[in-house]
């Protein structure tokens, strides 16, 4: 059957992730989207069934934490009483539960809210010994959350997962409401297949941290559209026997790995469990898949490493080519490995490297996954994995057929699908897309058949070209609306890649599209003629951009609100950070260690970052000028001495212990809001000053999500500069994946800003993960569900100019 491979996307609704990585201070994120598969594969343990006779024996288990209310029981669950209109930040109940959990990779835990707005999040933990393990997520009214055991993170000192002792369930404030939850289940998971999170093996602050956890995310979202269940752990995890049991584990990238935990994993895989290693290898696991690593190999030329080939024995259900432009490899010898994959540059000859070998610990390929060619990869991560654990193919077929028309949130199969496309084109107005649906249903029969006969890669490709059908349809029907804000952030200073502004501009306007903002300037770092801040060489080879992408967005009527990257001096001449770092101008961690964001207190940083923003609004015709990172990079810093000095004097204090009598010591009230403070008083001069320079100019800001958290740790307290007048819109970064943790988002933000000004909500298309069209559209409807005047879109890549907008454009965005 077909030549092309789609997968399927079910997006049903499990696990939320916390808004970003950024998170809440002392709390990881969680698990993206992962999906439920219809047959468990996985083994499950209920911890509590929430299922009690009456009050009396539900209140006898669980015992409130003052000042929370008693439980009680319900038919299907059990009631947590949140009245948070008093003063109360949180809520917990604990229950006395003993169990080794060692071997547990993932932990559900299903519940209803009965007014998720009053709730900011949750956090599960068990108790053990003298500390906690604990894992913090977000859910919209109705769900199932599962949280995998790398997101738990250790309070106190517990004494191990082998030895827990307690469960407690806490319930955090969103907003002064009283509201309900309802427990309906917690249990433990043991997956077959674990993903080993390389970034949980590195000491703070390594420079590789982020490429590992990046590395495992996309890794996790793959498994999860595939709908391969699967749990997540660290090396520590990995220590203390997690591996038990499992039949696959997936190194995504891991960097340094400590030698106990490559043991560990070596013992794993001589008793009989296979090994997906990707890029990094432990010497002691090397030998395990039959090579041996000869050197880190960066590409010798453009375009060397443009796609992975198939080139040995037939691997079932592989793609025979897969693109992935890596810019460097690790050069292995295979010694009792056969090669399976080689890699092709980008004239399409073979470069002789081995890409992917098979030993007999498993399978290996030589640099990590990355985004491009994304089903392709998809589908060769299912066929490595089919090969070690040939389960896998059977599971995620099975999934995929079962999730036919799943394509939005909410939606339960292929009927409920067609009946949401005849919603939708009643609203719109718009004829019914049949030829899309007849196609959608011509594929799920034959899926089905498939899957009868067990042709797996068949019925999980044919699975897929069903709901792409079934997506088209909903994106013609979706309804449009006039007159509505539709903005695009992009990072590119060029736009689009490999076009210029005035095609870029074109293609958004278009597609709907109103507004556009480019990203022309960093802390230390310009794309146009800067006066102010160093130029970047490009602009005297290609032009000043804000030049071009100002003429071509009014030539098709955008407006332009020229974004600006505040403080980070990330791209700045090294020698310009060099000589600000030696006067003192750049930040200092809590631990001392210098971070390259200039200093928000300084009286010279203030003055670049200000004359920057209004040589802008003084030399260029732009609608906009739009603040972003506008904030500290996170809680650990600034603690300079030029932050000392000047907080002392402002403040008119004497700090004895710096830092910690300004973090939890006397003065932490005191120093969180000077801190704000000099974040505010940026934004304050640009406004009040670009105003009188050019009036009528919109202010706005890229903000976070989570207010008011990201007062105390990063300093922004954006709803004061709504209070003040000074924006003319504001725009959260609502990235997530997860329709209804993004609607909570929007429908608090409007609550907050009550209509003093727009809020256009942040739809994060290309991070943390690339959604698709049809998810876009989505959140584009939640934001008009909610109230929303317009939207923002992050990023305006190739992706997004050539895949996402032209999808939007037959509904969603149909109308200007
Ligand atoms: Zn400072």
């Amino acid at each position: 059957m077909g030549v092309r491979f789609y997968l399927s996307c079910a997006l049903v609704v499990l696990a939320c992730s916390m808004a970003q990585e950024r998170g809440q201070p002392g709390h990881r994120g969680v698990l993206p989207n992962q999906k439920e598969s219809v047959e468990r594969q996985s083994f499950s343990m209920v911890i509590d069934s929430c299922r009690y006779p009456n009050s009396a024996s539900a209140r006898q288990a669980w015992t409130p934490g003052v000042p929370s209310p008693p439980v009680q029981a319900a038919r299907d669950g059990l009631i947590l009483p949140c009245p948070f209109a008093q003063k109360v930040e949180r809520f917990a109940w604990d229950r006395q539960f003993s169990s080794d959990l060692s071997s547990y990779d993932s932990f559900s835990v299903k519940l209803q809210v009965g007014n998720p707005s009053a709730v900011s999040y949750f956090t599960l933990y068990f108790g053990s010994g003298e500390g906690w393990y604990g894992a913090s997520f977000r859910a919209g009214a109705s769900g199932s959350v599962l949280l995998s055991r790398s997101s738990f993170v250790s309070e106190g000192r517990p004494s191990g997962w082998n030895r827990v002792d307690r469960i407690r369930f806490s319930v955090w404030k969103g907003a002064d409401v009283d509201t309900q939850v309802k427990l309906n289940e917690i249990s433990a998971v043991s997956s077959p297949v674990v993903v080993l999170r390389g970034d949980s093996m590195l000491p703070s602050g390594h420079p590789e941290a982020d490429s590992a956890s990046a590395a495992a995310r996309r890794v996790e979202g793959m498994l999860s559209r595939l709908g391969v269940r699967f749990g997540a752990v660290s090396g520590e995890d990995v220590m203390s026997g997690v591996l038990a049991g499992k039949k696959v584990l997936v190194i995504p990238y891991s960097p340094q790995m400590p030698d106990q935990v490559a043991e560990q994993i070596a013992q794993f895989a001589s008793s009989g469990g296979r090994i997906l290693a990707f890029y990094s290898l432990h010497s002691k696991l090397a030998p395990v898949l039959g090579i041996e690593y000869v050197k880190h190999l960066p590409r010798e030329y453009e375009g060397q490493f443009a796609s992975i080939r198939f080139t040995g024995e037939p691997v079932k259900g592989a793609p025979r080519e897969v693109g992935q432009r890596s810019w460097n490899i690790s050069l292995v010898r295979p010694s009792a490995a056969k090669v399976l994959a080689e890699w092709y540059d980008a004239a399409g000859k073979p470069t002789g490297y081995p890409a992917v070998t098979e030993g007999a610990g498993g399978v290996y390929m030589s640099h990590i996954l990355l985004d491009d060619d994304p089903d392709r990869k998809a589908l060769m991560l299912l066929a490595l994995l089919g090969r070690l654990w040939p389960d896998a193919w059977r599971q995620a077929a099975r999934s995929s057929v079962a999730h036919i028309g799943c394509v939005l949130p909410g939606l339960k199969g292929y009927k409920e699908a067609a009946a949401q496309v005849r919603a939708f084109a009643r609203q719109s107005g718009r004829p019914l897309p049949s030829k899309d649906l007849q196609a959608a249903e011509r594929y799920r029969r034959l899926a089905l058949l498939n899957l009868r006969n067990r042709r797996y890669p068949e019925a999980l490709a044919l699975a897929g070209e069903a709901n792409k059908s079934m997506s088209l349809a909903m994106l013609r029907a979706v309804p449009s609306r006039r007159g509505e804000f539709r903005g695009v952030w992009c990072h590119s200073a060029f736009g689009v890649e490999g076009w210029d502004w005035e095609r870029s501009c074109r293609v958004l306007a278009e597609n709907g599209f109103t507004d556009v903002l480019p990203n022309m300037l960093w802390g230390g770092i310009a794309y146009y003629r800067s006066a102010v801040l160093p130029v970047h060489p490009s602009v005297s080879e290609r032009g000043d951009q804000i030049e071009a992408c100002v003429k071509a967005a009014h030539k098709y009527g955008l407006k332009v609100h020229v974004w600006k990257v505040n403080w980070n001096l990330a791209g700045a001449p090294p020698e310009f950070v060099r000589e600000l770092r030696a006067q003192g101008r750049t930040q200092v961690a809590r631990d001392g260690s210098p971070v390259d964001w200039l200093c928000p207190s300084h009286p010279e940083n203030r003055k670049l970052e200000r004359d920057s923003m209004l040589e802008v609004v003084r030399n260029y015709p732009v609608d906009g000028i739009h603040f972003d990172y506008i904030r500290y990079p996170d809680g650990r810093s600034c603690f300079c001495e030029g932050c000392r000095e000047r907080f002392q004097q402002q403040c008119g204090v004497r700090v004895a212990k710096w830092p910690d009598d300004v973090i939890s010591g006397p003065f932490a009230e005191t120093f969180a809001q000077w801190r704000r403070d000099q974040i505010t008083r940026l934004v304050e001069e640009v406004s009040r000053e670009a105003k009188r320079i050019r009036p009528g100019i919109l202010v706005s800001a890229a903000v976070f999500g989570d207010y008011p958290a990201c007062r105390d740790y990063v300093g922004q307290d954006w709803l004061i500069w709504v209070q003040k007048g000074l924006l003319d819109f504001v725009c959260p970064m609502d990235y997530t994946p997860d329709r209804s943790v993004f609607e909570g988002m929007v429908r608090r933000q409007l609550e907050l800003v009550g209509g003093q000004i727009p809020v256009y909500p942040g739809i994060g298309a290309s991070w943390p993960e690339v959604l698709l069209p049809l998810q876009v559209a989505d959140q584009i409807l939640a934001a008009r569900r909610c109230g929303a005047k317009g939207f923002m879109v992050f990023n305006y890549d190739t992706n997004l100019a050539q895949a996402v907008l032209p999808m939007l454009h037959l509904g969603a965005t149909r109308e200007r």
